[in-house]
């Protein structure tokens, strides 16, 4: 028999309804024998509305105030899940954050967590086959013991650190899709479901846009190797089953594709500064002020002129952060010395993911072909030991991508 930690999403505990429809899941599992641990998000819609009450009394908050209003979101799922296995027959006790406790960091509204204290929780586990639901979300602060909030999303993170205290051997996330796909089904309609992908596929796909995991549970599951299931909580199915993607070791993956999947972002924006004269350090000084504003630069490249007296430097900064970024440039254009900086957010990063690459050459090439074949003029390019990223004008997103998921030999027959 296993041992499982089943997290519920939001629109899986979005009413009282589907509250019972989970603790049916779990009472499946339970009945077949296994140990169960639950992680719950608030219901669907909820941490919008409290963050939005924080946000109308005091727009600059205090994070220590903003996390006793929003970790109650999963406080009262937890009470409800809880009474809802019970109800269906399933011994069950909810824990808070602060009663296991979930020891974070005291990085308020973003914390970290540093250790899951679930000793008794584990006993009752295998003792008395007491169901333990846990609010996702909520951790323990060392500071004065105040209520941490580990970041949106956060919920994905408390499963899987649970599941790597309890040493589980799978962390189901039910949420309102059946798996990893190769890439958004919205776009390519012969998108394909997979069954395996890798931690680090993931985290690549997890970080350019496909918003399947919170990118610090996948970090997480892979330092642990914690065996993470994406499956749908309005399926029949029930996560034994194995109904929907394992996020895996690489090791545990046969059939190893070239391309595991193709994302795309719409969340960046491309900045030009022109006219910048080209001496040593000329990067670090661009891009110094920008580090120094927290502003994260994503893709870079940088044009010589001919005599070699200036240069074009491109890169990308997240949207959120233009502004902010262009501000400190143009802060800095006397010590700089560049002539003009252009801003362009009409673009979207389209990004070819896959562990095949470190052992095949030539990944690149075909997606350069690919565009090239439909027009696709490419502005800006980056790869990794497992990603090729380009960045395109904006109205070809949909092209390039339907293009390159055939190129790669991923469309469904
Ligand atoms: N309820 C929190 C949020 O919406 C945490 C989560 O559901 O993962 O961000
Ligand atoms: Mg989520």
């Amino acid at each position: 028999m296993a041992r499982i930690v089943m997290k519920f999403g939001g629109t899986s505990v979005a009413d009282v309804d589907r509250i019972r429809a989970a603790a049916q899941k779990v009472k499946q599992e339970w009945e077949a024998g296994h140990e169960v641990a639950v992680v719950v998000s608030a219901m669907a819609g909820v941490t919008n509305q409290l963050v939005g009450y924080v946000e109308s009394i005091a727009p600059l908050y205090d994070a220590r105030e903003y996390d006793v209003v929003v970790a109650s979101g999963e406080q009262v799922t937890s009470g409800l899940m809880a009474l809802a296995l019970q109800q269906a027959g399933v011994p069950a006790r909810s824990w808070q954050g602060w009663q296991l406790p979930i020891m974070t960091d005291d990085t308020h509204a973003k914390a970290r967590i540093n250790n899951i204290e679930c000793a008794e929780v584990r006993r009752r586990m295998a003792d008395t086959r007491e169901v333990a639901v846990v609010p996702g979300f909520q951790g323990l602060s060392p500071v004065n013991a105040r209520v941490t909030t580990l970041g949106r999303g956060g919920s994905d993170t408390s499963a899987v650190a649970l599941a790597a205290a309890l040493e589980a051997d799978r962390c189901d996330i039910y949420t309102d899709v059946d798996g990893v796909y190769t890439t958004d089904p919205r776009i390519v309609s012969k998108a394909k479901k997979v069954s395996r992908i890798s931690y680090e596929e993931m985290l690549e796909l997890a970080s350019v846009g496909a918003k399947v995991l919170q990118t610090r549970s996948v970090e997480m599951a892979m330092k642990h190797k914690v065996r993470v299931q994406v499956l749908s909580s309005f399926d029949a199915a029930v996560g034994s089953d194995l109904p929907g993607t394992l996020v895996v070791d690489e090791d545990e993956i046969l059939e190893q594709a070239l391309v595991s999947g193709i994302a795309y972002s719409r969340d960046e924006a491309k900045v030009t500064l022109l006219g910048v004269p080209d001496r040593p350090g000329v990067a670090a000084s661009i891009f110094g002020p920008l580090t120094r504003a927290a502003i994260n630069v994503d893709m870079i490249v940088q044009n010589i002129s001919e005599d070699g007296s200036v240069t074009d430097m491109t890169f990308t900064v997240s949207k959120t952060d233009l502004a902010r970024a262009v501000k400190v440039l143009e802060e800095a254009k006397g010590t700089l010395g560049y002539e003009r900086l252009v801003q362009d957010t009409n673009v979207v990063k389209v990004s070819v993911v896959g562990v095949g690459m470190r052992s095949h050459a030539g990944v690149a090439q075909s997606m350069f072909q690919t565009l090239a074949d439909k027009g696709i003029n490419i502005l800006v390019i980056s790869t990794s030991e497992i990603k090729v990223s380009v960045l395109i004008a904006a109205e070809y997103a949909e092209l390039a991508v339907r293009a390159l998921h055939t190129t790669y030999g991923l469309d469904a027959a």
